[in-house]
């Protein structure tokens, strides 16, 4: 047996191949490369206010937008603009003119608190903040505190020149003219925020070629929709997965664009907005988060005729079980139904596993192979060592997807991607023979609650600013619905009579929803660390259950 390690341990190629040549273009000129044989097609509707753009309006406003940033907003290339919102059609319109414009993108969860939003927003430099009305307040309050910011754009609001605002539809109405610029497709795009395997959320730098890089990866035959494949038809698809994080943004957003989809939008998620949108628009195609599936699987008002129209999904961002699988079979009760698992992270763009269409139904909880063009190794947890099939350790990936690095943070990105480009992901996972690759855990402190991350660092900051509290580490537990849920342990000054609601408050009125002490407040004596500092997490969550 040790002959066999040997020979299938090194490293891991994708079964499916190298992928097809990276075209030398920026995103958006990638993105509607070919949109002239939809051009008159849906390509965004809102399903709650019914507002509808075709590809050629959409691309037209994109160009607009970007002439008005730069000729009207006095943004100038290589700065940075900052998307406030919800899932909207206009989304596309800004993100994407900004893009053509060569503005970098950084983008916010709109329900974040103002002190998280302030702390993203200065870390990358924000310039221009593009909102809608219900925020307007809050960020014209934030804005002027950010060293050299120029404007704030209102989606769905009007010129207010008292208080630096411009109206989405004046601006684009007003024909401003700009020279675009020529774009080099290494140039920084999109600074999408994550904590990687440690500490506080970084920026992630993700230039052009790694947005192009990952689309184009995705378009091997055996990938893509099976029902693309074989008849080149075009999907609906329903998205409330948030284009404020990367799989919205680039993994449905863009790809989607790319292929002449009609997006479908919800600016926020309420079981009858949803519902009522399934019945609607008969999506064809679904993206999913494994709460959102257990939602359509278990909610007793979803019913078989929601889903009838389905005929792909893929499942990201964080595990899927097997069982939760099953469930949602049962409910849809359509064999023909393709249901597809990837896996992926902000710092690659973000794909580099996917289940290919004809995965075996043996391959049970599997995140399915390697992306074409991309790399991976596993790497002993204990020893550093490379491992063969069947034995677990920490995925490492490389391939063209890979970020450039963490924005002004050069320890965090040597200690993130090595010499040989090598992206430590912090999951652990383990390989079959047939390379179908499995996560069985996390090495890292990344916390996700619904798909979201949260990071163990920022809550116990949050949690020692409390007067009385000496030491605090906060680890995930396991949660039906969300997944996982953040819980704290604190130690206290002696004598103090500091209660468990008392610090679920606190940190409640600091984060945004999914942040908070959901999994409870654990008091004990000492937080157990290694020589140089470091919380044990896994020591403090198997001696305090
Ligand atoms: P993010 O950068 O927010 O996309 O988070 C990336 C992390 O989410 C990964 O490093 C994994 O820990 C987790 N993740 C993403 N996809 C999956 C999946 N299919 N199964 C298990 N964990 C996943």
């Amino acid at each position: 047996s040790n002959q066999i390690r040997q020979i299938s341990s090194g490293i891991i190629k994708s079964p499916i191949g190298n992928c097809a040549t990276i075209p030398n273009e920026h995103a958006v000129e990638h993105i509607y490369k070919n949109m002239d044989e939809w051009i008159e097609e849906p390509a965004a509707t809102c399903a709650v206010s019914g507002r509808s753009y075709t590809y050629g309006m959409l691309r037209m406003l994109v160009n607009r937008c970007a002439q008005a940033m730069l000729g009207h907003c006095g943004m100038k290339t290589g700065e940075v603009v900052a998307l406030l919102l919800p899932n909207i059609p206009e989304y596309i319109i800004v993100c994407h003119g900004a893009m053509e414009a060569g503005l970098i993108v950084t983008f916010v969860n709109p329900l974040y608190t103002p002190d998280e939003i302030k702390r993203q927003f200065e870390n990358a430099g924000v310039k221009m903040i593009v909102t809608i009305p219900l925020l307007l307040e809050m960020v014209t309050t934030i804005g002027p505190q950010l060293p050299g910011y120029k404007t704030t754009i209102c989606i769905g609001g009007d010129d207010e020149p008292g208080r630096n605002v411009h109206g989405l539809m004046s601006l684009l109405s007003a024909g401003y003219e700009a020279d675009l610029p020529e774009i080099h497709p290494d140039k920084l795009a999109l600074l999408p925020y994550s904590s990687g395997t440690t500490g506080l959320p970084k920026g992630v730098m993700l230039s052009h070629r790694n947005l192009v890089a990952n689309m184009v990866q995705g378009d091997h035959p055996a990938l893509i929709a099976k029902t693309t494949a074989e008849t080149g038809q075009k999907h609906t698809t329903l998205t409330v997965l948030p284009f404020f994080h990367i799989y919205g943004f680039n993994g449905i957003m863009n790809v989607c664009l790319r292929l002449g989809t009609h997006l479908i939008t919800i600016p926020r998620f309420t079981p009858e907005d949803y519902l009522k949108a399934l019945l609607e628009y008969k999506p064809t195609y679904l993206f999913v988060v494994p709460s959102l599936l257990l939602f359509l699987a278990s909610h007793p008002s979803v019913t078989k005729d929601h889903l009838s129209s389905i005929e792909e999904i893929t499942s990201g961002a964080a595990p899927l079980t097997e069982g939760l699988l099953q469930k949602f079979r049962q409910k849809i009760d359509n064999p023909k139904v393709t249901i597809r698992q990837g896996y992926g992270m902000t710092e690659t763009s973000p794909v580099t596993f996917i289940m290919p269409n004809l995965t075996p139904p043996s391959k049970i909880g599997t995140i399915g192979v390697l992306f074409p063009g991309t790399e991976a190794k596993v790497l002993s947890l204990t020893t550093r060592e490379e491992l063969g099939t069947h034995q677990t350790g920490e995925l490492l990936v490389r391939g063209p997807q890979v970020m450039m690095g963490y924005l002004n943070n050069e320890k965090a990105t040597s200690e993130t991607i090595d010499e040989d480009g090598w992206l430590h992901t912090g999951d652990v996972v383990y390989y079959d023979e047939d390379h179908y690759f499995y996560v069985v855990d996390r090495c890292k402190e990344l916390i996700k609650v619904k798909g979201n991350q949260v990071s163990p660092t920022e809550l116990e900051n949050l949690i020692l600013e409390i007067e009385g509290i000496v030491d605090a580490a906060v680890v995930g537990v396991p949660d039906e619905l969300a997944g996982e849920v953040p819980r704290a342990y604190v130690v206290t000054k002696p004598g103090q009579n500091l209660n468990e609601e008392d610090i679920k408050k606190f940190v409640s009125s600091k984060v945004t929803h999914y942040k908070k002490l959901a999994g409870g407040v654990k008091f004990i004596q000492s937080i157990p660390r290694n020589p140089s500092g470091k919380i044990l997490r896994n020591e403090l969550k198997i001696q305090n259950p």
